[in-house]
């Protein structure tokens, strides 16, 4: 099979090319920096533009994963016009390129987050909830309603809602690593707050598995079975590491600092259940956030 990744140079994009790529698949990667070719060796074929693509390309699933990053700095109005905008013009352009395609792709995994449900506190959120208004889910429903008319052109879509991804080199867990490494690490606020994460090889394992499973479709929930409170989440990385976790940071020092990005990624959250793919059966290798950290710590 043919798969079409955008964000192929990313923490996730990366590793699912090397994974589709080494289990035969022809993976064709949409980069915008040349020099970053070498992350993704043949057989890869490399693209720097959708329109590269002739209209009889043979393409069977796309993953659009493309996006100015999010957790990396304060949300300013420039920032925010980023990340809003590179996922809406990407998903555009895989729209368009579909529009374009002879023989159009069986499915389109669109990316979105989990953010998609808005703030909560304890409120268990599967694919059926409804949402709660704040600038992470407006900016995953416009990314979302983006690829919709993927849809119309008789295209399967999935709307993956992606959790905290863990995994080495990069992501979250390496921001974290650095107080822990200086013994400064500890709860955000009151640590009740919800991550639902995923270890990124089970991430990577979802993703085939709703390209191969053809009347898959929708919200999928990409977030392992057993979400946690960030006051859990740190002490089990502490444990791990073998370093203290006590030094909380308060909530009113981060709101201050952070403003909305403290606020929704870091003291909010939401407590997140794959329920579609656990009632298809997927088998997650990692349920337990310990089993996580013992695979990549
Ligand atoms: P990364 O930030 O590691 O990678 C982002 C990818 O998008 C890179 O390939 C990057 O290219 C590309 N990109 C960035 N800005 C633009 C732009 N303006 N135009 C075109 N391409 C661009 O992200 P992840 O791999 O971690 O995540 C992939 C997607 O999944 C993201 O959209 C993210 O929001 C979403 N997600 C990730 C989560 C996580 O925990 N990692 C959680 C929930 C959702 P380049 O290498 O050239 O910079």
């Amino acid at each position: 099979r043919t798969v079409l990744i955008t964000g192929a140079t990313g923490f996730i994009g990366s590793h699912l090319a090397a994974s589709l790529s080494a289990a035969g698949h022809h993976v064709i990667a949409l980069i915008r920096n040349p020099a970053k070719a070498e992350m993704l060796p043949p057989p890869v074929t490399l693209i720097t533009s959708l329109d590269h693509l002739s209209s009889d390309t043979r393409i069977d699933a796309i993953v659009n994963l493309a996006g100015e990053p999010i957790g990396d700095g304060l949300w300013t109005e420039a920032k925010r016009a980023k990340i809003l905008n590179s996922r809406i013009d990407m998903t555009g352009e895989v729209v368009k390129l579909i529009a374009r395609l002879e023989r159009k792709p069986d499915v389109l995994v669109s990316g979105s987050a989990i953010g998609w449900y808005g703030l909560w506190a304890d409120q268990v959120l599967t694919e059926s909830n409804k949402s709660h208004a704040c600038f992470s889910h407006a900016l995953c429903e416009a990314w979302e309603k983006a690829a919709r008319p993927a849809e119309e052109l008789g295209v399967r879509v999935v709307y993956l809602r992606i959790g905290l991804v863990l995994g080495t080199e990069g992501g979250f867990i390496t921001r974290m690593l650095t107080p822990f490494e200086f013994g400064l690490g500890g709860p955000l606020g009151t640590g009740r707050q919800w991550m639902s994460w995923i270890e990124r090889d089970d991430l990577i394992r979802l993703i085939a598995y709703v390209i191969a499973t053809s009347d898959l479709a929708g919200p999928i929930n990409a977030t392992a079975p057993i979400p946690v409170t960030n006051a859990t989440f740190t002490e089990e990385l502490g444990r791990r590491l073998n370093r203290p976790a006590v030094f909380r940071i308060p909530s009113g020092l981060l709101r201050r600092f952070g403003g909305d990005f403290a606020d929704e990624l870091l003291l909010g959250g939401q407590r997140v259940l794959p329920n579609k793919a656990l009632s298809r059966g997927f088998v997650f290798r990692h349920e337990t956030l310990r089993s996580a950290f013992d695979a990549i710590l």
